[in-house]
């Protein structure tokens, strides 16, 4: 293990908790938003983390508390402020969307002053984190129970966002994570619509959700710190971080989310391969028993793969996922001719 240099000497540091009010309800409560910041004197790049967007997913509140724990003795420029918990109704009733309103905050963004409950919530969020001009946003999320973490990039947005989609790509590198390109293009999450402002913006998805996982939390607060540390906002790192993965997949190259292929038969999955592992092209990944344990189907991998997570149902259904994959862009097939190709080596 390499020899501790001397810790890098802070700036002075600010460090300050507030309120931003979101709701009054129908028994005259006031909930608010919790807001973090932390401002060193000396001017930098300034980066938001937000959390908790979906009630369920946990883990992005401590990973935060954990940062503004460290960060007061070893930031040396810039601003680092939060929003640890976007979403605290969902998360008292253990639920994804806004309780009250059942919206999924994640898909309101960029939100509107007169629009829904969670499109209003989704505006203060957005305008509060857009006008400090940031240099880069994490918005914290968790997968799968059984899941490994990556960075989740949203597809290239093109034209006149280039910039901050190239800013967003070099900055996921750093996290020491497998960078995944998202398959679908969602238009109203919190990081498209940045990207869409301009605003270099990803997803972490740290583990799995419900309950705060050590695991997931240490792997998250190191991801975070190599960024910081990338971007100047603290001292440079001893040893940067990187999440044991595969000899093929430890590179920080742009990988495909698939989960596919879907099951055909109703019953009962066995999986056959974990969170983490290499898979090729044929092997088979799960199969699918009926009650008694008689065998129903093999369900095979139609690219060369890591594998992200294990669904979390253990019931299959035909058309359901059970399983996500990163795939290397040149390696995706659908299984019969090359996947389009991606805008990946443009970026
Ligand atoms: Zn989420």
């Amino acid at each position: 293990m390499a020899k501790s240099k001397k810790e890098p000497k802070g700036s002075n540091v600010r460090i300050s908790y507030s309120f931003m009010k979101i709701l009054t309800g129908s028994d005259l409560s006031r909930r608010r938003l919790p807001v973090m910041s932390a401002i060193s004197e000396s001017l930098g790049p300034v980066v938001w983390l937000t959390a908790c967007g979906h009630g369920d997913e946990v883990s992005g509140i401590v990973i935060i508390q954990e940062v503004f724990r460290k960060i007061r003795r070893q930031m040396v420029c810039g601003a680092v402020h939060a929003f640890p918990l976007m979403n605290p109704l969902g998360f008292e009733t253990r639920t994804r969307n806004i309780t009250v309103s059942r919206e999924d905050l994640n898909r309101s963004f960029p939100g509107s002053v007169t629009g829904s409950l969670g499109e209003r919530i989704a505006h203060r969020i957005f305008s509060a984190i857009v006008e400090t001009s940031p240099t880069l946003v994490l918005d914290l999320h968790s997968d799968w129970i059984e899941s490994i973490p990556y960075v989740l990039i949203d597809r290239d947005p093109g034209g006149p966002h280039k910039a901050a989609y190239k800013k967003t790509i070099e900055a996921g590198k750093h996290a020491g994570f497998c960078l995944i390109v998202d398959s679908e293009e969602l238009t109203k999450t919190l990081s498209h619509s940045l990207l869409l402002k301009g605003v270099p913006s990803l997803t972490l998805e740290l583990g799995g959700p419900y309950s705060v996982n050590q695991a997931n939390v240490s792997h998250g607060l190191e991801a975070i710190w190599n960024m910081l540390a990338y971007l100047g906002v603290t001292g440079p790192r001893d040893s940067t971080f990187s999440y044991p993965l595969p000899p093929g997949y430890r590179d920080a190259k742009l990988l495909k989310y698939s989960d596919k292929p879907y099951g055909s038969k109703t019953g009962i999955i066995r999986f056959l391969v974990n969170p983490g592992d290499e898979i090729k092209a044929g092997q088979p990944f799960a199969k699918i028993v009926n009650a008694f344990g008689k065998h129903q189907e093999t369900v095979t991998a139609i690219n060369d793969a890591i594998v992200l997570g294990h669904s979390d149902s253990a019931a299959a259904f035909p058309g359901m996922p059970i399983m996500a994959f990163g795939v290397p862009p040149e390696r995706a097939f659908d299984g019969k001719k090359p996947a389009p190709g991606p805008s990946l080596e443009s970026v």
